[in-house]
């Protein structure tokens, strides 16, 4: 149901003035990846942003940059938040987090445990396995999970325009990296 849909995966009812909001930072995060790629960046955005408005973080991923596996662009964001701020707990600062595709499984456990309050994400786990054959791993109910932790979810958001970013991160043949499984 999900797939090839333009409809917005949430947790809570739509607030249209979020989703405006998000849908015009998620924007420029896609417009912006192509310069992180070209510079050897994996091709993911996420930032950080608090309640007024204000960023406090921007990183894309940088897993073969930096060779490490975890450094996706959600993990090096909060990271960055938390060392800004000094603090292991992000709660009291209200943020949100923006990113051009779901985040995976070890993110959303870095999400989870960050304090983070909302996250808004562009392209889908199951459109970006297909595009790009990463492995975005299992992730049961995590959208009404987050609910239950008072994290809200918007997803979905602009995706056409992610997917486009993608096709040509794989058309350009950067590497994808993940383990082999053989
Ligand atoms: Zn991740």
């Amino acid at each position: 149901m999900r797939k090839n849909s333009n409809t917005i995966i949430t947790n809570e009812k739509i607030n249209d003035t979020k989703l405006t909001h998000a849908k015009k930072i998620i924007t420029e995060l896609y417009n912006e990846l192509p310069t992180y790629i070209s510079r050897g960046y994996g091709p993911f955005l996420a930032a950080i942003y608090d309640s007024s408005g204000q960023l406090i973080a921007k990183t894309a991923n940088t897993v073969v940059k930096d060779t490490c596996s975890h450094n996706h662009a959600e993990m090096n964001a909060i990271h960055a938040a938390e060392e800004i701020l000094h603090t292991y707990d992000l709660s009291a600062h209200n943020l949100s987090l923006y990113v051009t595709a779901e985040p995976c499984i070890m993110c959303l456990g870095g999400i989870m445990l960050s304090g983070i309050k909302e996250i808004y994400f562009g392209v889908p786990s199951n459109i970006v396995e297909d595009i790009t054959g990463f492995d975005e791993g299992f992730k049961p109910n995590w959208i009404e999970e987050f609910k239950h932790r008072n994290i809200t979810v918007y997803g979905n958001i602009e995706s056409k325009s992610g997917e486009k970013v993608l096709r040509d991160y794989v058309n350009k043949k950067h590497i994808i990296y993940k383990p082999e499984r053989i």
